[in-house]
């Protein structure tokens, strides 16, 4: 077997999908130091304010370094590479989410045993579910009253539309809580309680081992029935389903005392895909190729305070990067040379000498790389399916100093390759207008505009109720369109036509009037 494909087989990506609060920044951090990547647990907790008020958000940018050494992390387990891709937690940032998702092979979805599927999950899954992204599902606070795990199953059965497996199932919960029942080990891990407590827990081998009513009670029978319930309804795991997202495994814990984590990770590496082929324009790339490729799913600024750089996190797709190779960037049609990348370990960013698909590396860029750019070695590859989405809301902004009106332009066309805002900028007039998915995205842009081009400018309110980007195969019809619709009409930072509609009326209007014209809600980046 070549090299490639070696480390190709060992590298796990994936990324945790919740509602806030379910504990996906617990499980990360339980996560990492199960992986051994941390020492201590409290090292994820920074980025925690991230979804509190803005200034808090601020703040925590300004402080820099944190929320980026947890924007990807890589540690070992199991013989595996396990890349561990984070999500902004706040709903604002959902782009972003999206985007990531894009360059995982499987997800792994946190649900409270309290409230059960919520609303964030079920947008999450309907995303996972375009790329039939695999899911394994973990129910998290069962040292707290939650809702019976059956009643849980059925719900992510019905509103998600997966099939449930459990693979461990709880005995008790809350204060009852005793600990998990492994249902293919035929193993209980006893729960003690104790948040220290990392490598030795109590297990009973045996389902029905002598003694276990006398010992647990009454949780113990519940157990039992609702066993025999399962195996009755005939729910075996199925490798194949899994990795066809048609099947979720289910592992049920309590993240915050490190309990049921152990065998989730252990169930994850040996499921979980390793990295799946990826798709271009002109073909389909197997990881096992040779020739390096990759392709740009998020970037984020000035992680150095003392430098305003730029990383743009790239997805290995293909081969092997080595350290000061070239590569082509194909939205530029030309060779960009990156002498240092980036790899992220849970507290740490080292240079990398070698990363492998499935590896996430971070490229340095003074603005020369925007998201969805695809990189190759030799073949021009550009790869498909990282999405822009048309923007809930919108703002005109206005610019307190119009000399800086350069800065401004500047700002927000590294800002829009960023993609932390859409910048239209209508064929009739001189405005400009920014798109956002979130409000704080606004902020964040005023912010940043301040803070780093210097530039001073409010957001002004806009009859925009959506954009939708335009396309005609009959070039006549769709000049006509244009001509007639003209000041309704603007190019996006990339030149592409988006139709700025004032009213969904207005929308459905144009639209019966010009059916030679398709409105999309999204588009491929680059
Ligand atoms: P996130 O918003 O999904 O990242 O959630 P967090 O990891 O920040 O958790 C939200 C809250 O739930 C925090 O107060 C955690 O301490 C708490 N929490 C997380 N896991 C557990 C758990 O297993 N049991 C209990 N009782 N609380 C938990």
């Amino acid at each position: 077997m070549s090299t490639v494909a070696e480390q190709a087989l060992r590298r796990r990506t994936f990324a945790i999908i919740s509602h806030p609060d379910a504990g996906k920044t617990t499980l990360t951090e339980k996560l990492l130091l199960f992986g051994g990547a941390i020492q201590l647990a409290g090292t994820v907790k920074g980025r925690k304010a991230s979804r509190h008020a803005t200034s808090d958000w601020m703040a925590l940018e300004q402080q820099r370094g944190i929320s980026i050494t947890t924007s990807v992390m890589q540690f070992p387990y199991n013989g595996k590479i396990v890349n561990l891709l984070d999500t902004p937690g706040h709903e604002d940032f959902s782009e972003d989410t999206y985007r990531t998702l894009t360059a995982v092979d499987s997800a792994l979805m946190v649900i409270d045993a309290a409230k059960g599927v919520e609303n964030r999950t079920i947008k999450l899954m309907e995303v996972c579910r375009l790329r039939d992204t695999p899911i394994i599902t973990f129910v998290n606070k069962l040292d707290r009253e939650g809702r019976p795990p059956l009643e849980l199953l059925d719900e992510v059965e019905k509103v998600l539309g997966i099939q449930c497996t459990p693979i461990t199932w709880p005995l008790g919960m809350g204060r009852e809580f005793k600990g998990v029942y492994h249902l293919l080990e035929d193993r209980f891990y006893l729960y003690s309680g104790d948040k220290h407590r990392v490598s030795e827990i109590e297990t009973i081998d045996g389902l029905n081992t002598p003694g276990l009513a006398e010992r647990f009670g009454a949780p113990y029978q519940t157990l039992l029935d609702e066993i025999e319930l399962l195996q009755m309804a005939g729910t075996d795991f199925d490798l194949e389903r899994y990795r066809a997202a048609k099947l979720t495994p289910v592992f049920f814990g309590a993240a915050i005392n490190n309990f049921g984590v152990r065998e989730l990770l252990n169930g994850f590496t040996d499921w979980a895909p390793d990295p799946l082929p990826r798709h271009t324009e002109s073909r389909e790339v197997a990881p096992t190729e040779p020739k390096f490729s990759g392709f740009v799913f998020k970037i984020q600024a000035n992680m150095d305070p003392k430098h305003r750089d730029r990383v743009a996190f790239l997805r290995v797709c293909s081969g092997i990067y080595r350290k000061g190779m070239t590569l082509h960037s194909v939205r530029l049609g030309g060779p960009v040379r990156v002498n240092h990348a980036l790899i992220f370990m849970a507290a740490d960013r080292e240079s990398v000498e070698e990363a492998y698909p499935g590896d996430i590396i971070g490229l340095h860029n003074h603005g020369t790389i925007a998201i969805g750019d695809s990189f190759s070695e030799g073949e021009p590859l550009r790869f498909t399916g990282i999405p822009n989405f048309a923007p809930d809301l919108f703002r005109r902004v206005v610019l307190k100093d119009p000399l800086k009106a350069k800065q401004l332009n500047k700002g927000l066309d590294q800002l829009s390759e960023e993609g932390a805002t859409q910048v239209y900028r209508p064929l009739t007039n001189n405005d400009i207008i920014l798109g956002a998915v979130g409000t704080l995205q606004f902020d964040v842009v005023q912010f940043r505009l301040r803070d780093e081009y210097s530039v001073e400018c409010v957001f002004e309110p806009v009859q925009v109720y959506c954009a939708r980007w335009v396309t005609g195969s009959d070039d006549k019809l769709f000049k006509a369109f244009v001509d007639k619709n003209e000041t309704r009409i603007a190019k996006d930072h990339y030149g592409d036509l988006v139709y700025l509609a004032s009213s969904s009326v207005n929308l459905s209007m144009t639209q019966e009037r010009h059916p030679d014209v398709r409105f999309l809600d999204t588009k491929e980046h680059g």
